[in-house]
């Protein structure tokens, strides 16, 4: 196998990332590696840019829409970088681009005004939002761009300046990004960082930035939240999920089928929001089973620039291996595999859609993120046990319930612990509502005017109404 872990390109005396198109196996293009001293000059000219950029909040809306327009025109350019080096079906990338373009729109057009406070006592108070000064942004592989924009539309409207780190796995749609967008913006405003660990390290934990906004795994996520700890930053944590799907008894399992599987199964199943697991009443388990099965093995795995695909590879060697050990180990702990099973005999990073049965509960996956495209469909018999069941892990970021009656179904919903739950579909967002996990899932709040708020701190003016 080649290169497992984004390596120096030969040659290129440790300057150079090689960066791994995932459908290949092969690398294709490079990024720079750069080193940890980069983020001390990138902070001093973040708080620099910072002076202009925080005192006028029209000029940043009409930036913030020139970016949106810079980076629809770029589409063409990026979207297929994207699906290189990300594996994504290359309308997946598109999506993603559309989605960037209209989070800035959308961040563009929130402007927080002064907000009288009373209490009743004849003083008048005032809030006045105010930025916070350089903010440190770090995304993982699987939504690059769509990821960054959560972080860099709201950061910048609310007037503060960002440095932007992406994985190393995927470098180059993101710089591309930021050039796009940086040319739209004053200088310093926008700046993209791209290299191995120690280097979001060092982001994270550097005393001039002033809030750190991570999206990522669990482990990493409690990293970075101690690596901001001296600063004493903001820190927003989006992290891991392990959602589940909840069958009631009178689902439509044909009328919901598609759904459900793409809901598992988009962008490879490397969603923090897909479906992890389902429970399907006993009665009705080995016909959901089937139905989900058939869709697995009906969906086109290809390389995601081939336009029949519909599933594209593993992003990276790594997480290959993890997916093949969580399905190895649930088939030590008795489980079958319906559909899939196994990693595709072609070049590249492909494992076939697979469909888990007889899963014992606690089999790891179930109960950890596997993030791949793997799906474990457990029986229940009752449903207070399927709902002790979907709360039964350290995650809490998303959960669904599919039936036809919707009362029913919503009163189920709301027994969720979670940050979003859904009704006969998943991992729907709005970009005006706030995004959180519960448990393990997260801290802070990002999305919507909460995810605005999270960037500004509020600075109150007490005046009398007499000397
Ligand atoms: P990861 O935690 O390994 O890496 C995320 C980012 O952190 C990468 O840019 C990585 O280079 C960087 N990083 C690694 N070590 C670091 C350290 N010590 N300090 C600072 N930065 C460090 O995650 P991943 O494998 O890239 O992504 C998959 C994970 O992301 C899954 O757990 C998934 O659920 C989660 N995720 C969560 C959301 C959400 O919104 N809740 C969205 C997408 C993905």
């Amino acid at each position: 196998m080649p290169t497992s872990r984004p390596g120096r390109a030969p040659g290129a005396r440790g300057e150079r990332l090689a960066v791994i198109d995932p459908s290949t196996g092969e690398a294709f293009d490079e990024a720079p590696d750069q080193q940890p001293d980069i983020v001390d000059a990138a902070v001093d000219r973040a708080h620099k840019a910072w002076r202009d950029w925080r005192s006028d909040a029209t000029v940043r809306s009409g930036a913030l829409h020139a970016a949106a327009d810079a980076v629809e025109a770029a589409g063409a350019e990026l979207a297929p970088l994207l699906t290189r080096e990300q594996g994504k079906p290359l309308a997946e990338s598109y999506a993603e681009i559309d989605r960037t373009a209209a989070r800035l729109r959308y961040f563009a057009e929130l402007h927080p005004g002064p907000q009288p406070v009373t209490d009743g006592r004849p003083v008048r108070s005032e809030i006045r939002w105010r930025p916070l000064g350089p903010v440190a942004a770090i995304v993982p592989w699987n939504f690059p761009l769509q990821l960054a924009s959560a972080k860099f539309a709201p950061a910048l409207a609310a007037g503060n300046t960002m440095i932007l780190k992406p994985s190393p796995y995927t470098p180059l749609a993101t710089r591309l990004l930021g050039s796009v967008i940086a040319a739209a913006l004053p200088a310093d405003v926008l700046t993209v960082v791209t290299g191995r660990e120690p280097l979001g390290a060092c982001l994270a934990s550097h005393p001039g930035i002033r809030h750190v906004t991570f999206t990522g795994s669990v482990p990493t996520g409690r990293a970075v939240a101690a690596g901001a700890a001296p600063s004493l930053a903001r820190v927003t944590l989006e992290l891991g999920g392990n959602d589940a799907a909840v069958l009631l008894e009178d689902v439509d399992v044909e009328r919901i089928a598609d759904r459900l599987f793409w809901a598992a199964f988009r962008n490879c199943g490397q969603v923090c929001m897909a479906v992890k697991r389902v429970y399907a009443p006993a009665r009705i388990h080995s016909q959901v089973v089937e139905a989900l099965a058939q869709r697995a093995k009906a969906a086109v795995v290809g390389p995601g620039l081939d336009p029949d695909s519909q599933l594209g590879p593993v992003n990276n060697a790594p997480q290959l291996a993890r997916v093949e050990r969580y399905t190895a180990q649930a088939r030590a702990d008795g489980a079958r595999a319906v559909a899939g099973g196994h990693r595709l005999d072609r070049p590249g990073y492909f494992f076939a859609p697979t469909i888990l049965t007889d899963v014992p509960p606690h089999s790891p996956v179930v109960t950890e993120e596997q993030f791949g495209p793997v799906l474990p469909v457990l029986p229940y018999t009752s449903l207070d046990e399927a709902v002790e069941a979907a709360n039964g892990t350290g995650f809490g970021l998303g959960g669904s319930v599919w039936g036809t009656d919707l009362d029913r179904a919503e009163a189920v919903a709301g027994r969720l612990e979670c940050g979003t739950a859904w009704i006969n579909h998943h991992a729907e967002l709005s970009l005006a509502q706030p995004f959180a996990g519960t448990k393990e899932s997260g801290v802070g709040v990002a999305g919507g005017p909460w995810g605005l708020f999270g960037n500004l701190s509020p600075f109150v003016l007490h005046r009398p109404e007499e000397t």
